[in-house]
């Protein structure tokens, strides 16, 4: 059978067998990695939707794969494609990602195979909110229990039609708002929840940056600055991550790679401009002054210091792995790169930070939004003036005693009160810092452990296999 026609069956596979590296390396018996892999449910559901005069059956998915911690997290993604299997790996990479930086979720994913490029926004409208009755009415969307956020497909508009569904229907829960994350700001989100992925992509490179012997070991040097980067997808986390890299950090995007071709300049393109290009023409060919190629497969292989696949599975295979030029690859993607594809790569030194680290700053900031919906109230709002008039007494003080006026960003800095996107952001830095430092220190104490994937899954397996056991569930 081809990829193709294995469809989401082949990416389910290539996560259980990951998986079962790091379980490879743990004293963990059969039958307990049994128990961890499993789904723990998978909800099926078809609904008819009458759209310009016709009736049309939509199908969708929410698998839950674990419950160890509630409410269980992860996304919803609106694709053609989109399988049962897809959404189990997908829902399994959660559970991982939330043990991997710390975050006190099981892990979930939903799916709906629907093209949102062929509805209008009221069609979207009519069917997110179908689906999200389906899912609330069989106990796979509540604040407790159930909490999607966006994916590929998806994003603030559904998020906000599933929160006001859920609160049609449960009227009663105080909490009704935290049923769901990723909302727009003013309807419950977050600062800083938009640009989460690409931000903790960002946070993750710098941290990596910080550990000089791990840059070595890709055969780079120095720091992010001026490095070559090649970017596949410019969707949300695409375009997040190559814009704060390229604009924060100095590195040079060489090459995007899009639904229609590659474009590349060796100088560096403006992610921005290449943004704006791309919503007002709907492609990257002929943005000024880069080169096309309608091949954007090819772009995969351009040689670069660090490849991000931003788009989705499967993209780094057993068949183009061997030609991949880059040092490292940095999946923002959810499972780009296919089990064989990982070995390919691991044995030519090619090094990876894995999805379930890489592209956590979702879910990491998702978490913050929902403690936020629970406490009904924004993260600083008690504390911030009080920090701010801290500060200018301290600023004062400083003044007094050296007798000369500080400098104004000094001041300005010292005198300043925490907002939600400071505190949202710290956060987010704590956790990408925290979960690499500890996937390092284990691959480099563990000579078994040879890769950052497998570390990774190390922990999470620890960590999990840990919380079953106390329960007495294994
Ligand atoms: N869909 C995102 C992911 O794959 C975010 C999940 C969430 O915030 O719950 O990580």
């Amino acid at each position: 059978m081809t990829q193709q026609q294995l469809g989401g069956l082949s990416f389910r596979r290539s996560v259980d067998q990951m998986v079962d590296r790091a379980l490879g390396v743990m004293q963990v018996t059969p039958d307990v990695a049994e128990a961890i892999k499993a789904c723990a449910s998978v909800l099926q559901v078809s609904f008819p939707v009458n759209i310009r005069g016709r009736v049309e059956l939509f199908t969708g998915w929410r698998a839950v794969h674990s419950t160890h911690r509630l409410p269980s997290k992860g996304g919803i993604r609106y694709a053609p494609n989109v399988d049962q299997p897809e959404v189990e790996a997908l829902a399994a990479l959660m559970t991982y990602k939330c043990s991997i930086v710390s975050v006190p979720f099981g892990g979930s994913k939903g799916g709906l195979r629907i093209d949102p490029s062929k509805y209008t926004r009221d069609e979207m409208q009519t069917v997110t909110r179908r689906f999200a009755r389906e899912l609330a009415s069989k106990g796979f969307l509540s604040p407790a229990m159930n909490v999607p956020a966006p994916d590929v497909g998806t994003g603030q508009r559904e998020m906000a039609w599933i929160a006001d569904t859920y609160k049609q229907l449960h009227p009663e829960d105080v909490n009704y708002v935290a049923c769901v994350t990723g909302k727009p700001v003013d309807h419950g989100g977050i600062q800083g929840r938009t640009e989460a992925t690409g931000r903790g992509v960002q946070f993750g490179l710098r941290e990596f940056f910080r550990h000089p012997e791990e840059v070595r070991r890709t055969g780079m040097d120095g720091g992010l600055d001026g490095k070559r980067v090649v970017i596949q997808g410019l969707g949300n986390v695409g375009y997040h991550a190559a814009k704060f890299l390229s604009e924060e950090d100095g590195v040079r995007i060489v090459a995007i790679v899009e639904r229609d071709g590659v474009i590349v300049d060796p100088n560096g393109l403006d992610v921005e401009a290449v943004y704006q290009y791309l919503v007002a023409h709907g492609k990257v060919e002929g943005f000024p002054g880069a080169a096309f190629d309608a091949d954007g497969a090819k772009g995969l292989l351009l040689e670069c210091d660090i490849l991000i696949p931003a788009a989705v599975e499967g993209v780094i295979h057993e068949g183009n792995a061997a030609a991949v030029q880059a040092k490292l690859v940095v999946e923002a993607a959810n499972g780009p790169v296919t089990s064989e594809g990982d070995r390919v790569l691991r044995d030519r030194g090619v090094e990876i930070l894995p999805d379930a680290y890489a592209n956590a700053g979702g879910v990491v900031v998702s978490y913050f939004e929902w403690i936020r919906n629970l406490t009904h109230m924004r993260f600083g709002r008690l504390e911030r003036r009080f920090d701010e008039a801290r500060g200018e007494e301290l600023v004062s003080a400083l003044e007094a005693i050296g007798g000369t006026p500080l400098q104004h960003y000094l001041r300005s800095k010292l005198a300043k009160g925490a907002d939600e996107l400071d505190l949202v952001r710290s956060g987010l830095d704590d956790a990408m810092r925290i979960a690499l430092h500890e996937i390092i220190e284990l691959r480099n104490s563990d000579e078994q452990i040879e890769d950052y994937r497998t570390a990774a899954y190390v922990i999470a397996l620890r960590k999990l296999s840990k919380a079953y056991i106390y329960v007495g569930e294994i």
